[in-house]
């Protein structure tokens, strides 16, 4: 029996990590196996990584061990973020890679300049374009949910056609490039007018649409890096980025769906622009409101209960007195459900992802298709700091910015319950008339304070 060369032993790990990238795709797509998803693509990365050290033309390892240092340094500190700002770190990651990506296609194309036949210099123009806007795009998109930048799309008269004229520049630049490769004065401009476009791509997006743009900037960075795999002809980077570039594309679809959105108005609708404020009217409507103790009371009265978290629930870290809750009104017989909105929180799966850290069974945990059918039939729903994905208006006012978006019919159960520290509005901006139904009480304060409360009731008292 041969041996294996040093090359096909590399070619065979590459098999491997795509094998394991396509497993992870598959297992991250439910609760139940998402965390073996995750192990199997950092396994799949760190094959591909080690394998690639191994190849011969890798000729001295210290500029590799300090970017090592330096990534790792960096990265760190990065993964430790709270759950809240996983959105905006996502885009910072994507900036990085989509850096490294066009980096690279920049340092290629000099070392191969006047030799670059049309197709190596069509991947790499392509490639240089698509990762610079991409790193500057995700570097807004980060500063906007930081709230470095302003939130709201900045927009101004003929802004399309200034953002489509630079991004045309860039393609006429390449084209230029294509044909004669030589003109090396020309490559930092091609380079610089992409920069550019990021920036004017992003900036007029209003802040609650930055989760769709970044899904998309992630589409954007693996296409480069798939791209960025056929300059440097390393397959595994080849089907690795066209994985990332093609599941980002489908997941910012699926995010336009859940909102009914198409995405020629997420890239250039402003949405998000500040709405007039609820107004007199909303002032003159009255509301409800309940103490802990009512709130126990009617919870154990009930037979079954919805209970739908929204980004108030993540931000208040509320998860685990969530499950506390669950608990004790399972114990006394209560069938509790949870209703996920597709774009509840702030990123897909925010709210899977805490209710899972909280180990609340994921049977229970149903999508909007599922649970919407059953409100009629619930005693209670409980909203937990949820708002828009709670909204009737978006089913009855066709005037209302979100309009036609799907939503949790929590106003068809019997009585409403919604836990939020104010009559303020959420994400979209807009009043919510669920507030001012009679059947509605509200629990004003902190969603992980008021749940503690009513627990504690619920263990006081008995059924
Ligand atoms: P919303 O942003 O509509 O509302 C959240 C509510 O939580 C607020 O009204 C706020 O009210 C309340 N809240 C904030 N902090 C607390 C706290 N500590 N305790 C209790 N309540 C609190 O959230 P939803 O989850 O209902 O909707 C998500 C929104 O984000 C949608 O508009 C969606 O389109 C958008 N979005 C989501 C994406 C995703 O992938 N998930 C992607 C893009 C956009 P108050 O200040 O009164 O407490």
């Amino acid at each position: 029996m041969t041996a294996f060369t040093a090359g096909q032993l590399i070619d065979l790990a590459y098999l491997v990590a795509v094998a394991l990238f396509i497993l992870a795709l598959k297992w991250l797509s439910s609760p139940t196996s998402a965390r073996r998803g995750v192990l199997s693509g950092e396994v799949a990365a760190a094959l591909a990584v080690i394998a690639t050290l191994y190849n011969p033309e890798v000729i001295q390892y210290k500029w590799i061990l300090i970017a090592l240092v330096v990534g790792t340094g960096a990265g760190i500190p990065l993964g430790m973020v709270h759950m809240t700002a996983v959105p905006q770190r996502t885009a910072l990651s994507h900036a990085f890679g989509a850096l490294s990506a066009a980096m690279i296609g920049i340092a290629e194309y000099y070392v191969r300049a006047p030799r670059l036949t049309p197709f190596a210099m069509t991947e790499i123009a392509l490639e240089v374009i698509i990762g610079s806007l991409t790193f500057t795009g995700s570097l807004i998109a980060a500063g906007k949910l930081q709230e470095i930048l302003p939130q709201r799309p900045i927009t101004y008269r003929g802004q399309n056609f200034v953002s489509l004229s630079v991004l045309g520049a860039a393609v006429v630049m390449a084209v230029f490039l294509i044909v004669h490769p030589e003109y090396v004065h020309l490559f930092p401009a091609m380079v610089l007018v992409s920069l550019v476009f990021g920036v004017l791509l992003v900036t007029p997006i209003g802040g609650a649409d930055m989760p769709t743009v970044i899904s998309l900037l992630n589409s954007y960075a693996g296409f480069s890096a798939a791209l960025l795999g056929f300059v440097l002809n390393i397959k595994v980077l080849v089907v690795a980025g066209a994985l990332d570039g093609s599941s980002g594309f489908i997941l910012s679809v699926i995010m336009c769906k859940a909102m009914n959105r198409s995405f020629t108005n997420v890239m250039f609708g402003a949405f998000g622009q500040m709405q007039t404020p609820a107004g007199s009217a909303a002032a003159e409507r009255t509301v409800r409101s309940a103490t802990a103790e009512e709130a126990a009371a009617i919870l154990t009265a009930a037979r079954t209960l919805v209970i739908v978290p929204g980004y108030g629930m993540a931000v208040a870290q509320a998860q685990h007195k969530v499950r506390e809750l669950f608990d004790i009104l399972t114990r006394k017989g209560v069938d509790v459900k949870f209703g996920i909105h597709p774009v509840a929180g702030r990123m897909p799966g925010h709210m899977n992802v805490l209710l899972a850290e909280a180990d609340i069974p994921y049977d229970k945990l149903l999508d909007m298709e599922s649970v919407n059918p059953e409100f009629p039939q619930t005693d209670v729903a409980l909203v937990i700091g949820a708002n828009d994905v709670t909204n009737p208006a978006a089913r009855k006012d066709a005037g209302s910015p979100i309009y036609g978006m799907p939503i949790l019919d929590v106003d068809k159960a019997r009585t409403v319950m919604v836990i939020k520290r104010s009559l303020s509005p959420g994400f979209a901006g807009i009043d919510n008339e669920l507030y001012y139904l009679e059947k509605t009480l509200m629990l004003f304060g902190d969603a992980k304070t008021a749940v503690g409360e009513i627990v504690r009731e619920l263990a006081g008292g008995g059924h």
